[in-house]
């Protein structure tokens, strides 16, 4: 028998094409930590899954932090002395620091400079800045287009407003046949970016709606939150809610051609860090294992050490680490469909190991039992070749000792989950093997 894969391989490349296109149609959204933006890029995700949409207003204590102003910007742009629009924020919303206060005036050119922002590096590029929790204003730039500023009057706009509003997040969460829940997490802060929270957010959706069709065994809870804020939120609205998360993956990065990254939770060793580390080991491509740092993604949040649940970050190229990084070349050309087709197949991998680690008993553990006449030596589905499928029920039956699970003896054997599984699928038919676990 094939083994039962919650998304199969063939059709990682049909849910990256989906992907890709809801990346495309969020893509000119301004979103920021609050405001019109999370709402509508919200509302796009709910045309795929029913999720919530939950409002917590301004002002309200999330331990030690307080839910900010509610931000939202109409239009934004500078203008020269002949008044042409020389910084449009209708042609990129990366041109405004995220969270602008309002302001109208005219300026010269080193009155207007103390607000411009660019990155030398990267001198044709629009950097992503942002100053939430302090009030001031800006645009950013290409340096080449600072550079090249001549002394002028210029006519400055921020058609924005900060004021009393909601914090918004997006809440899904799948009843399995278990209470314990598996986490997945994405943040929905950022505006013209892809990789960095885009294709999270996007991967994240069509596994929940994956999901949501197949009955599975955990309960999934699906957060789409602004960063930092969002999962301080949450959590300081379910702190007891918090310890039925058994496993929990926040999502970023995932469509860059980099290699496949994994940054273990606090806990270092848990099944999610151990799991996610088996699928890479067996996917044939290379790899980076990065360990627990309290910086990053809104693992930081889940991995506090009150809370220390399992919960790690899987990405391709971490955050800081791909020169498009914050800045308008983290575009629709970056991402491509092939690496969320590759991302999104691992994450179905993890899931199904997530799934099927059970704990099985071996019946007959008094020297191996008599395989061939039990018809185990014909050729099963699923294997490569024989000599692997023989080892798989082997180790199977050998290690189902009442100790050890399938991931255990995945990881003593070295052979891929899905071979010791679909083996202790085969060896359950029998008289041999007894799930443990209930
Ligand atoms: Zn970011």
């Amino acid at each position: 028998m094939e083994a039962q894969s919650i998304a199969p391989d063939t059709d990682a490349n049909q849910v990256a094409e989906q992907a890709y296109a809801l990346i495309s149609d969020l893509y000119p959204i301004c979103r920021s930590i609050t405001g019109d933006g999370v709402r509508k890029t919200l509302r796009i995700l709910r045309k795929h899954i029913p999720l919530d949409v939950r409002e917590v207003p301004t002002g309200t204590h999330v331990f030690d932090w307080v839910i900010p102003k509610e931000w939202n910007i109409r239009d934004a742009y500078i203008k020269n002395s002949k008044g042409e629009k020389i910084v449009d924020f209708n042609e990129s919303n990366l041109h405004v620091i995220n969270y602008s206060a309002p302001f109208r005036g005219k300026l010269n050119l080193s009155q207007l400079k103390e607000h411009l922002f660019s990155d030398p590096g990267h001198p044709d590029w629009i950097p992503y800045r942002t100053s939430y929790y302090k009030e001031t204003w800006g645009f950013c730039l290409p340096h080449k287009q600072l550079m090249e500023l001549p002394d002028d009057e210029y006519e400055v706009c921020i058609d924005s407003s900060l004021a009393e509003g909601q914090l918004t997040y997006g809440e899904y969460v799948i009843r399995g046949k278990l209470a314990d829940e598996v986490l997945i997490s994405c943040h929905v802060c950022h505006p013209s970016l892809c990789n960095d929270n885009l294709s999270g957010i996007a991967l994240a959706t069509f596994l929940c709606k994956r999901l949501s069709q197949a009955s599975p065994r955990y309960s999934y809870r699906f957060l789409f939150v602004p960063g930092a804020i969002g999962p301080i939120t949450w959590l300081a609205k379910n702190e007891d809610g918090a310890r039925l998360i058994k496993h929990g993956l926040v999502l970023a990065n995932l469509g860059d051609p980099g290699n496949s990254t994994y940054k273990k939770s606090r806990q270092g060793n848990v099944i999610i860090d151990r799991a996610v580390q088996t699928v890479l080991k067996h996917s044939g491509r290379e790899y980076e294992i990065l360990e627990f740092s309290p910086y990053g993604y809104d693992e930081r949040q889940y991995c506090s050490p009150a809370f220390n649940l399992p919960v790690g970050l899987l990405t391709r190229t971490p955050h800081g680490r791909f020169p498009q990084y914050h800045t308008s070349a983290d575009n629709l050309d970056l991402v491509q469909p092939t690496y969320l087709a590759d991302s999104f197949s691992k994450l179905s991998a993890v899931i199904d190991i997530l799934e099927h680690n059970r704990k099985y008993l071996n019946t007959n553990p008094r020297c191996e039992p008599f395989l061939g006449k039990r018809n185990l030596y014909r050729p099963i589905g699923g294997f490569q070749d024989v000599a692997t499928q023989q080892l798989a029920l082997l180790w199977v039956l050998n290690l189902s000792d009442g100790e050890h699970d399938l991931l255990d003896i995945c990881e003593r054997s070295g052979l891929a989950f899905s071979a010791i599984w679909t083996a202790a699928q085969e060896l359950a038919k029998t008289d041999l093997l007894v799930l443990q676990d209930a």
